[in-house]
């Protein structure tokens, strides 16, 4: 393990004086990572079950990952898609096995995914309608997160991400997640596309039911509407199966990917189902730095370790044992612990207050994990997280909650 070459510096100064204010920040600095553990620049260790909010798939520097992006990173790093790149067209082929005959567009983020979501729906539209404006309505869900630029704000339906930047783009209406009759209300000619994320992770882990999702399946196949997942987040495994929506036997006609697809390089990607696929055009859509060489390497790496180590099958079922412990702190700590949701490595426990104070205590007692909305405390753990990383963190957990009890 090489040393760090930044550690115990004026770190804390620095983002004082000269970064963006923009985020709340953990006081924590982070100097080094290995597998499911981090550690800060005092030397401090942590379970880290944020994984850099769902991200870090491998958990950290895991050596099929390193070793692919060391030696990508002296082979070919960028050529912009001016050209083409063996490593694109091998991830393109690796995603379509993934999510069914289709294609794939490359981007960076979770956000640009989406963006790309909300352009193929208006292309969708105008190929529907025949003309330009009449039908480009989107329906996504309340308490719905896609992202901070304008298309995916005007998504995302919380006021705390849209307050301050209006106006937004116009044509999105909202349904309640899980509630069919919500959205098919909302349904007319104007309308192109459903967008929700499988299971919300911002505003709370709230994965849609089965039936809701057959529902919408049935509701876009009758009114001609794309059926789009944002799996930014609750894909590439995260679930226990490697995209969501599997798990309720449906095809989307588009699913945006990002955050766990390159275990930390940034990249992110639109799948979409063959009979939309052409709605983009030779100069309709683009992205400079989208599917480098290098960061469709480091998805390589991801995909390949997720196979190679069974990793998607084993948090399926340690994911499930983990909820059914994590379920009994309902019993145990009935005035703090209201609900335990989600499925695999990727599990919400809402509390019956400000989950804020706790995430502090969580810190100090050595586990890492972020807050979502609606009094959520968000465990992320790497999909390399085993039974006994679970159970640390379910231990720490216990007994945070028996000492603010
Ligand atoms: C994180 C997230 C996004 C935004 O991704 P960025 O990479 O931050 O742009 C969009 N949708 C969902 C569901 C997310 O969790």
């Amino acid at each position: 393990m090489s040393q760090p070459t930044i550690v115990r510096t004026n770190t804390a100064e620095l983002y004082d004086a000269y970064v963006m204010k923009n985020y709340n920040r953990a006081p924590l600095t982070l100097v080094r990572g290995q597998g499911v553990t981090v550690w800060d620049d005092t030397g401090r260790e942590y379970l880290d079950f944020a994984a850099g909010v769902a991200v870090c798939a491998l958990g950290h520097c895991h050596p099929a990952w390193v070793a692919a992006v060391r030696h990508q990173a002296g082979e070919l790093i960028h050529v912009s898609n001016l050209y083409r790149n063996p490593q694109q067209g091998e991830l393109a082929r690796r995603l379509v096995q993934q999510s069914g005959p289709g294609r794939v567009f490359f981007c960076n983020s979770g956000a640009e995914s989406n963006e790309s979501l909300l352009k193929l729906a208006r292309l969708h539209g105008v190929r529907k309608s025949g003309e330009e404006g009449k039908c480009h309505q989107i329906i996504c869900a309340k308490m719905s997160f896609h992202g901070r630029t304008f298309g995916g704000m005007s998504a995302t339906s919380q006021e705390k991400l849209q307050k301050g930047y209006r106006p937004l783009l116009s044509g999105f209406a909202f349904g309640e997640l899980n509630n069919l009759p919500s959205f098919a209300d909302l349904v007319d000619a104007g309308t192109a596309a459903i967008l929700v994320e499988t299971v919300q992770g911002e505003g709370g882990i709230t994965p849609c039911t089965d039936e809701f999702l057959r529902g919408l399946r049935r509701l876009c196949d009758e009114h001609n509407l794309l059926l789009m997942f944002d799996e930014v987040q609750c894909g590439i495994g995260r679930t226990g199966d490697f995209f969501a929506c599997q798990h309720a036997g449906i095809r989307a006609d588009a699913i945006a990917m990002a955050k766990g697809l390159g275990g930390g390089y940034p990249i992110g990607a639109m799948w979409a189902a063959e009979k939309h696929a052409d709605l983009f055009t030779p100069g309709s859509h683009g992205s400079t730095f989208g599917g480098t060489p290098l960061a469709c390497a480091a998805a390589l790496a991801v995909l390949d370790t997720l196979e190679r180590e069974a990793l998607i099958s084993k948090v399926r079922t340690q994911g499930a044992a983990w909820k059914t412990k994590l379920d009994q702190l309902i019993q145990e700590f009935p005035r703090q612990v209201k609900a335990v949701t989600g499925r695999g490595y990727m599990l919400g426990l809402t509390l019956h207050s400000d989950p804020a104070p706790y995430l502090a205590a969580l810190r100090e007692g050595g586990l890492l994990c972020p807050m979502a909305g609606g009094n959520t405390i968000r465990l992320l753990p790497p999909l390399i997280a085993t039974p006994a990383h679970l159970d640390r963190a379910t231990d720490i957990i216990r007994s945070v909650l028996a000492r603010k009890g």
